[in-house]
């Protein structure tokens, strides 16, 4: 069973994106790339030197609902004429490419993010959208942990990895320990462990930050000798990978408990202080590097928080 990566162009500052083809019985694609003329284009391309024709593509499984895995996925389903979409429950929360914009607001004021920057977020996730068609609920399938894939020569195994996303899959190709990640292990920058609504409780956060620790630590358990990613090179050694995130993340932190003010702050105050040059593109994902952040440094009892005001103030623990 062979994995075919295929490199595609997106807009977006992450650069290309990376997805996979299984080209046996029933062809395989795993993640679609953005919904552009130029990733269409190169799909194509892709598809052509495996020698296999879109019309051949039985299934399309998705690593997780953002735009520059899934937005071609109902091009890609309608080209195939009807080949199944499958996906973790967890993700169609977002009901791929809609994330609950309302559910998003709410959280957002509670990080103390101002309504202005609020506002301008919206618009900068209006601009996302238009890269990624929606799906109804009955079309698409459910991802489910450990299942099984089953193709002519092997078998691919569903892990929920969430912490990116909170439905965020890997897929295992046991026989030699080979792992499709999406972008739960990047090799040159570690995932953001994106703000998001907790799919079990829309009311509340997604501890994304702890739940990305448990898969990372989860995938490690299968010492796996390749893992591909949703961007970039794929990783031969995880092991020193694993250990570069934990540093990482323990690092920054660290440096989150360091900026904290004695009279508290909201996560907001401290992505601007943690990344101050930040543009309005990236100012939603710095809020939720902070947010992550200071959601793991108190589930640890490192720091304190309170609610006034409708917003969340994160103190030092006396
Ligand atoms: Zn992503
Ligand atoms: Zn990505």
């Amino acid at each position: 069973m062979k994995i075919i990566p295929i490199s595609l162009p997106t807009p977006f500052y992450i650069g290309p994106v990376n997805v996979y083809l299984i080209a046996e019985d029933p062809v395989t694609l795993i993640d679609t790339g953005p919904k552009t003329k130029e990733a269409n284009d190169a799909l194509h391309e892709g598809l052509r030197q495996a020698r296999i024709r879109i019309s051949d593509i039985r299934r399309i499984v998705l690593t997780h609902a953002h735009e520059d895995h899934c937005g071609l996925a109902r091009s890609v389903r309608d080209q195939a004429k009807d080949a199944e979409v499958l996906v973790h429950a967890w993700e169609t929360g977002h009901r791929i490419g809609r994330l609950e914009y309302e559910e998003h607001r709410s959280l957002l004021v509670r990080a103390g993010v101002p309504s202005d920057e609020i506002e301008t977020m919206r618009r900068m996730y209006e601009g996302v959208r238009q890269y990624a068609d929606s799906f109804e609920t009955d079309e698409y399938g459910e991802l489910r942990d450990e299942e099984e894939l089953e193709f002519e020569t092997g078998t691919l195994r569903v892990l929920h990895t969430p912490g990116h996303t909170p439905g965020s899959c890997s897929f295992l190709r046991e026989a030699d320990r080979t792992v499709i990640a999406g972008d739960c292990v990047l090799k040159r920058i570690t995932p953001n462990p994106v703000l998001s609504p907790d799919p079990v409780d829309p009311k509340k956060r997604f501890a994304s930050l702890a739940e990305y620790l448990v898969s990372l630590a989860r995938l490690r358990s299968f010492a796996p000798t390749l893992v591909h990613g949703g961007h970039g090179e794929p990783v031969h050694d995880f092991e020193e990978l694993f250990n570069r995130y934990f540093r990482a993340i323990r690092e920054r932190q660290a440096d989150v408990i360091r900026l904290l003010p004695k009279t508290g702050a909201t996560a907001w105050e401290i992505a601007r202080q943690m990344f101050p040059g930040t543009d309005d593109v990236h100012r939603f994902l710095s809020v939720s590097e902070a947010v992550a952040h200071l959601d793991l440094a108190h589930a640890e009892g490192k720091i304190a928080l309170e609610i006034g005001d409708g917003k969340e103030v994160y103190r030092t623990a006396s």
